[in-house]
């Protein structure tokens, strides 16, 4: 028998790749089927944006580029970080990324080890518990709470914090529950972190641009007290409809860049320049799309709380940022998972169970509002039906 070396057998997985290999399935058979479980907007990439990598590839960008990045796409990340968070970035201190998601591979590699303990949001992005579980440290959930507002409470995390504590992951706006952690939070959080100067941390921040009805999100940023144990993940996939490009950016204090820039050279070497140049023409040019992207989601979240809320035994939460809902379903009678699993069978509406997210994901589905209205309305009207 040939033997891996043990974190392996411990890796984990994302279940909505599952679902949606299911739902696929279920679809080339013949069932009609809508799909809330998908993370990624049903929008096109911008024209602009395709038309800037096919003029690339037509102008022979076909080689390697550095490691980090080419320092044009690094200079329009900054640019787009200052815009956006009012903080200076030195292109030094970015890489660009093949993702969102390796930013997280690379920071829970640098601090897990069998002796680590970090800390991760639960319900949470599950890539998150999966890759510390890999690397042998101890995962410590941090509480994300429905009565809370989904927000994560800074009292509950710092609590958590011990001398083992080797890395803080948080995620505001999040998946899968919507919330967006106010400032006063992560005020407190900041501040209680003084203590605990060797606690490195992890700010998601893919969904930045995603908030509603007013909501800001905070920047982890803003705090010049952490910024040299501070690592924010970031990305084009969700903003700009760009999830198959494979492109994301994180920004590194000093004392680490030169780590994840080797492992980029070890691992993966370089981002394609098409896609760079293409994401260069995202930060830059016209944000009109991400405008009516971000007006549509609004219109289906108002319409998608409306309608499930009005379905007996359920009830959900209005979401403040991403694309998704996280109804409680407890009072159905339901296993949170079981339920996803007979919706889809039975109705063909794909939801992804709240346990995929976390054991305190029990008791809720998550929605996706990637879909267009005609087909939210469906889909919670077959709910609805079903569980009559
Ligand atoms: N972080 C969060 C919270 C996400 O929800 C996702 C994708 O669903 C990612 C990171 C990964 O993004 P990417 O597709 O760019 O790897």
């Amino acid at each position: 028998m040939l033997k891996t070396v043990s974190g392996f057998d411990r890796i984990g997985e994302e279940n909505a790749f599952a679902v949606l290999a299911k739902a696929n399935k279920l679809a080339s058979e013949g069932m009609d089927i809508i799909n809330l479980g998908i993370g990624q907007p049903d929008f096109q990439t911008p024209e602009h944006i395709v038309e800037a990598a096919i003029k690339a590839l037509k102008d022979g960008h076909h080689g390697y580029t550095p490691a980090n990045g080419t320092v044009e796409c690094r200079e329009a990340v900054a640019r787009r970080t200052l815009n956006m968070t009012g903080v200076e970035v030195s292109p030094e201190n970015i890489m660009i990324m093949p993702g969102g998601k390796v930013t997280m591979f690379a920071a829970i590699l640098m601090f897990g080890e069998l002796s680590a303990e970090i800390l991760y949001p639960d319900p949470g992005f599950p890539i998150y518990r999966s890759m510390i579980e890999y690397t042998g440290a101890t995962p410590i959930p941090v509480p994300i709470r429905e009565e809370n507002g989904f927000a994560f409470s800074a009292e509950e995390t710092l609590a958590l914090i011990n001398e083992n504590t080797r890395l803080l992951i948080i995620n505001s706006p999040a998946n899968p529950c919507g919330g967006v952690t106010p400032k006063s939070e992560i005020d407190k959080l900041v501040a209680g972190l003084e203590k605990w100067p060797n606690v490195a941390m992890m700010s998601d921040e893919i969904y930045d641009v995603m908030t509603y009805d007013g909501e800001i999100h905070q920047s982890l940023l803003a705090y010049p007290e952490i910024r040299d144990r501070l690592i924010v993940l970031n990305g084009w996939s969700k903003t700009w409809a760009m999830t198959g490009w494979r492109m994301g950016w994180s920004i590194w204090p000093d004392r680490l860049y030169e780590n994840v820039r080797k492992l980029a050279v070890n691992a993966w070497s370089c981002v394609n320049a098409p896609s760079q140049m293409a994401g260069i023409a995202a930060i830059d040019g016209s944000q009109d799309d991400v405008t009516k992207m971000m007006q549509a989601f609004d219109n289906r979240r108002k319409l998608l709380v409306e309608k499930i809320n009005a379905i007996p035994n359920i009830t959900c939460a209005t979401p403040k940022g991403a694309f998704y809902a996280f109804p409680n379903i407890s009072k159905t009678g339901w296993k949170a998972k079981e339920l996803a699993s007979a919706l889809l069978e039975k109705t063909g509406v794909a939801t992804i169970g709240g346990p995929d997210f976390g054991i305190l994901g029990e008791g809720y589905i998550r929605l996706s509002y990637a879909n267009s209205e005609e087909n939210i309305e469906k889909a919670i009207e077959r709910i609805g039906d079903f569980l009559e």
